[in-house]
Parts: C-alpha cells; structure tokens; sequence
C-alpha cells in the first residue's frame, strides 16, 4: 500500500506518488538552467531545490538530483535509484517535510520539460511477433513472414543517439534515395512514406565494463526506466537501403521520446507473463525457470493521429522483454554506459485495431484509414500531429501514467 501524500492529487492521477516518474525541466524565468523535476499530480517537484534544503541529505546525493540531466543519476546505479524514490517518497508523504518541499512544487503546464537524458548508445529491437510477421508478409510476400533467427534471439540495430529528441519537437520529413515500385534504380526526394512506430524505450544506467555481459538477473541491476518512443520511418528509403546491413537512414533523421521516465520501480504491478515461447531458448536467454518476477509489462499503449486514436497497442503481447533484449545486447561482452536507450521495436497486437505502425494499419497503403473528419491515410502528410500515450497497472488499483510523445510532420526543404 502506497502511502498517502499531502499534495492535492486526485486518487486516479497517472501521476500520483506511486508512480514518480522523472524528466528535466526548465521555467520561464530560468530557461538556461535545466533542473531535475519529479511528476506528482499537475506538479513538478524541483528535486534539486529540495535537496538544497536538506541539511540531512548526503552531499553526493544532492548532487545527483542537481544536475541538468539524469545521466549522473542513471551513473550512480542501482542502490542510488533505490534510495533516491525512497527520499522523494518520503519527502511527498510525511507530512513533515511539507513546510520545505511544497514551495517547490512548481504547475506542471508552466515548465519547459526537455530530453531527460544525454543518450548515449541507442538500440532498436524488433520484438513483438506480431509486428514482425506483419512487415515480413508486406516486403517478403513469398517468403516466410519471420527469420529463422527471430524465435532464437532477439533482432535488433544500432540507431543513431544524437538525433533522438524529445517529444513536441517538429520532425522534417527526411530525403533520400527512393525506388518506385517497378523501377530499375532510385531517384532522390522527400520520403512518401513518412510512417510512425510505437514503442517503448529503456533507459539503462549501472556502467558496465567492456567484456562483461550483462546475465538476465542482472537487468534489475541497469534498467532505470520506462518512457514512450516514436520510432519515425521513412518506409520507401528503408525499403531500398536495407538489404544486406538494415535499417539506416531510413530511420535515423528522428527519434521521439516522451518526457517522463517512469522508474522501473514504479511497475512492479504492471509485471506479467511474457507469451509462450515457441523455440527452447539457449540458456542466457532462457527465463522459463521462475527464479524472477515476469519481465511482461502489461503497459496499454494508444496512437492518436490528428487528435483520434487510430490504435492501442498491447505491449503486454510482446515476445523478448527487457531482461533478454539487455542480456542479448551485452553478451559478446558490449558495455553498457550511463544513459544508453534501448527500444522495444514497433508495439502491435494480434488485431487490426492493435497495430503500431501506419505501415501495417493500412496494409503498405493498400487499406486506407479513414478518419472520424473523412480525411484518408495511408501514410503521414505534412502538418500531420502523430501522440503516443500509455498506462499501466500500478499498486491497489491505481494508474501508472507515461505522459506523451508527440510530433508534428514538417515539409521537407527546398531541394536544392
Ligand atoms: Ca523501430
């Protein structure tokens, strides 16, 4: 049972002091200094401020919530991530902190919030089954939907961490090499077919030396936190460049995620089964042996395209969870450093209504969606609004909200 709090918060908040989740912000009056801010309510908590106040508070974890991003927090591992909830719990629900922390309880609408983290490396993975039988049929019509790999290790790409931007920042339609269907080689231009792709991201602190994998028991260890992914996609530059070495500039102009990182702490009800798995599974990936609580998240996801919700993608559906994706990604001895993202891949379900991604919404094209305005899609238009929203289960029937993602499609340049 989650403590009460004092702050004025509704008992269904997204936000409430079950859930606590972290970002960074700055207010009108200081826009160049970037603060550690804690979600509560319509609140922002500006940690930082607080700890200031805290004669008791060791200095090394005052600086921890000082600083302009999480990084040094994501840095300081495990026992610290611990800790630190403990404090910011306590300081929200004993109502003797109230007189020192609740001048610093700042309207969540009058913040700037910005990327939360320095992202350092940044993987995508390609983990539900569901999305990648549906990709699989579209560009391999007569061959088989899925890889002889996917069942025996989860798929994955190194992106590009310096184009990963926080929601609300416009995305410019990229240009590139395209191949008209039926033509023999490429022209160059605008993407035609500027697609979205929701997912959920991790946020991985707990440095690792280079030669030391990471094993499934130790993904407690270095996954921080939850947030919110767009993964935005060019499909016709990705189709063209992709063979023999994947995904490249057909995804790397952008990369959106939310705000918020939701501590992994904070989903503790969320945990479920992951599905059954189909391939006996080489043993530092194998978590059939029930030594852990399930690596599932039942998260409910929802995709709204100009303001209507096109799809709820079920992440609780997917195939790898975060425990395998991390201990794939550092068994040939990779290290893992403070603010590494890695992604789910594209979130779909078995149903129509459920799928992730414009690309199988609407069939490559074939199966326009209309929407509630009588407008058609295929695929995003300049000007197109695309928002990824998602909550979860939390303690004693509460919600554990995520916020947002969002973006806005801008037209490409003047070519040149
Ligand atoms: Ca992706």
């Amino acid at each position: 049972m989650a403590a009460p709090t004092w702050v004025a918060v509704p008992d269904d908040s997204p936000f409430g002091v079950h859930n606590l989740p972290y970002g960074v912000f700055t207010t009108a009056d200081r826009p160049h200094e970037r603060r550690i801010g804690v979600a509560v309510g319509e609140y922002v908590l500006d940690a930082g401020a607080v700890a200031a106040t805290d004669g008791d508070l060791a200095a090394a974890t005052a600086a921890l919530l000082s600083a302009p991003s999480l990084n040094p927090l994501l840095a300081a591992g495990r026992p610290a991530w611990t800790a630190v909830r403990a404090l910011l719990t306590g300081w929200l629900t004993d109502p003797a902190h109230r007189p020192a922390v609740e001048p610093h309880l700042l309207p969540r609408a009058a913040v700037t919030l910005h990327l939360p983290i320095e992202v350092a490396d940044y993987v995508d993975f390609y983990a539900s089954e569901h999305h990648a039988t549906n990709v699989g049929r579209i560009f391999r019509p007569d061959g088989a939907a899925l890889p002889p790999n996917w069942k025996h290790l989860p798929i994955g790409y190194h992106g590009r961490s310096g184009t990963v931007v926080v929601s609300g920042t416009p995305v410019v339609r990229p240009s590139g090499q395209r191949r008209a269907p039926g033509e023999a080689v490429p022209d160059f231009g605008p993407t035609r077919r500027l697609d979205v792709e929701a997912e959920i991201g991790f946020v991985v602190g707990g440095p690792t030396a280079q030669g030391t994998p990471v094993p499934l028991a130790g993904a407690e260890d270095h996954v921080f936190g939850v947030c919110l992914v767009n993964d935005w996609s060019a499909r016709d530059i990705q189709a063209w460049e992709y063979v023999p070495l994947g995904p490249f500039l057909g995804k790397s102009f952008a990369t959106s995620v939310s705000p918020w990182v939701v501590p992994l702490d904070a989903l503790a009800a969320a945990r479920v089964a992951p599905p059954a798995r189909d391939a006996a599974l080489l043993p530092y990936l194998d978590d059939q042996d029930g030594s852990a609580p399930p690596r599932g998240l039942d998260i409910a996801l929802e995709m709204w395209l100009r303001g209507e919700v096109v799809s709820r993608p079920p992440f609780a559906t997917m195939y790898w969870t975060y425990g395998q994706m991390l201990a794939h990604m550092t068994v040939n001895g990779a290290s893992l450093r403070a603010g590494d993202l890695f992604a789910s891949g594209t979130v779909s379900g078995p149903e129509r209504a459920q799928r992730g991604a414009l690309i199988e919404l609407t069939w490559n094209g074939e199966e326009p969606l209309v929407l509630a305005d009588g407008t058609e899609r295929t695929y995003l238009e300049d000007g197109d609004e695309v928002v990824i929203t998602a909550t979860a289960p939390g303690p004693d029937g509460t919600r554990i909200g995520f916020g947002e993602v969002a973006g806005r499609v801008v037209a490409a340049p003047p070519q040149g």
